[in-house]
């Protein structure tokens, strides 16, 4: 389909897929095997500037808006989703920086995530607080010369990897959700370690840690935003950064209709290719028309964003929910069409299929997603244009 890409925009996305070709594919089985974090790829993006896409001219970087990032990530996802999160979530660690920090705060770290030197993470989830953010019990309190940080932090993709964090804490805890501010916190930080790594299903090469905050003195200029708007920003962030999740989902399902593609015109039974059933025609046909509804819908929403649209949280959670739903059904479809071999390791549509799950659950569950399009849906009064 002509999706009207700039050639700015074609050039990033062939790029991206030149390096998810040349280098992730020969790795990404064993990097799943080993759940290594993907180190080596990281600089290769970081060589070619994959990480000024998301970063203003202004701090070194090439300025770009949601849709560019988007042609990386579904790009890099298409061949490795652990991949493509542990990129992703850098920009979503460098968003409340980009878009709620200081003009000193922004020249200190941002050219640095631009370059590559410094991987960034964000951190909101608890123990008591996954879907009810608000029940978190990470706590900032003022002391002299900045803020005392206690508590821990799960499930943090790029932790311990990452050189920068943007922590979500309590400033004042009787406030409920209206207490929580955000902090930039350094990995070196004294009081600032990190904690179990976690063992999972699919993306298995990106990192998912506790982080742990015992007395971590956080310097006061290193707050983002006022006090008590971290979960405004939080927010905001989530509907920027979903499209981002759609398109890493878009580009798993694309990768599993390829794949199933291929091998169902190689694979005979019956003295034919599986590829002249009409049942198997109409599985990959579906799966076609799945992932480029999914597809359309993702840069329809990152282009409102890119248009400067300041009301865009239905449709933001709309393109994570649809394109995530599509890549869980795509890629057991898939399997479906490889038949015993793709249950089996040595065949790509396996970790496609565990990588699949994982998009259904973060930056907001689908349940939670559809309770906020269900939310903006009963506001609406009348028809809208
Ligand atoms: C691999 C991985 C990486 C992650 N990366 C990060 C990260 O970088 N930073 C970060 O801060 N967090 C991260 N998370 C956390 C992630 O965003 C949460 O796991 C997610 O928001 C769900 O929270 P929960 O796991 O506590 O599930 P729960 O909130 O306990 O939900 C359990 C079930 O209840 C349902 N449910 C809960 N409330 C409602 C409701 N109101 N209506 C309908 N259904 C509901 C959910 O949909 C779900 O099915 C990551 C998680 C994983 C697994």
């Amino acid at each position: 389909m002509e999706y009207f890409l700039s050639e700015q925009q074609k050039t990033i996305k062939s790029l991206a897929r030149r390096i998810a070709e040349e280098k992730i594919l020969p790795v990404r089985a064993e990097l799943d095997e080993k759940e290594e974090f993907p180190w080596e790829i990281m600089k290769v993006l970081a060589h070619t500037d994959m990480f000024r896409i998301f970063i203003p001219e202004e701090y070194e970087g090439l300025g770009g808006g949601c849709l560019d990032l988007c042609l990386v990530v579904e790009e890099l996802s298409r061949v490795c989703s652990a991949v493509a999160i542990s990129y992703a979530a850098v920009a979503l660690g460098s968003f409340a920086l980009l878009q709620y920090g200081t003009e000193e705060q922004k020249r200190k770290y941002l050219p640095d995530i631009a370059s590559g030197k410094r991987l960034a993470a964000f951190a909101l989830t608890e123990e008591t607080a996954g879907s009810d953010a608000s029940a978190i019990r990470t706590t900032a309190k003022k002391v002299a010369g900045g803020y005392l940080l206690n508590g821990t932090k799960r499930f943090i993709t790029n932790g311990g990897e990452a050189e920068l964090y943007t922590v979500i804490a309590l400033t004042a805890k009787e406030r409920g959700a209206r207490g929580a501010s955000a902090f930039l916190v350094e990995k070196d930080t004294p009081g600032f370690s990190f904690g179990r790594k976690e063992k999972k299903l699919g993306i298995r090469a990106s990192s998912t840690r506790e982080l742990v905050f015992e007395d971590c003195l956080v310097p006061e200029e290193n707050m983002i935003g006022k006090e008590g708007t971290g979960f405004i920003i939080t927010m905001k962030l989530f509907d920027h950064t979903r499209p981002g999740i759609g398109a890493q989902a878009v580009g798993l399902a694309q990768g599993a209709l390829e794949a199933a593609v291929d091998y169902a015109r190689q694979r005979v039974q019956f003295g034919h290719p599986i590829i002249s059933l009409q049942a198997v025609q109409h599985m990959l046909a579906d799966m076609a028309i799945q992932v480029e509804a999914a597809r359309a819908l993702t840069y329809a929403v990152a282009r409102t964003i890119d248009s400067g649209a300041k009301h865009f949280t239905e449709e933001s959670a709309m393109a994570k929910v649809f394109a995530s739903d599509i890549a869980m059904k795509v890629t057991t479809d898939a399997m479906q069409v490889f038949g015993g071999v793709g249950y089996m390791r040595d065949y790509p549509i396996e970790k496609m299929f565990r990588d699949a799950k994982i998009i259904q659950i973060y930056e907001g569950t689908n349940q939670v997603l559809r309770n906020t399009i269900a939310l903006e849906l009963r506001k609406r009064k009348g028809i809208r244009e």
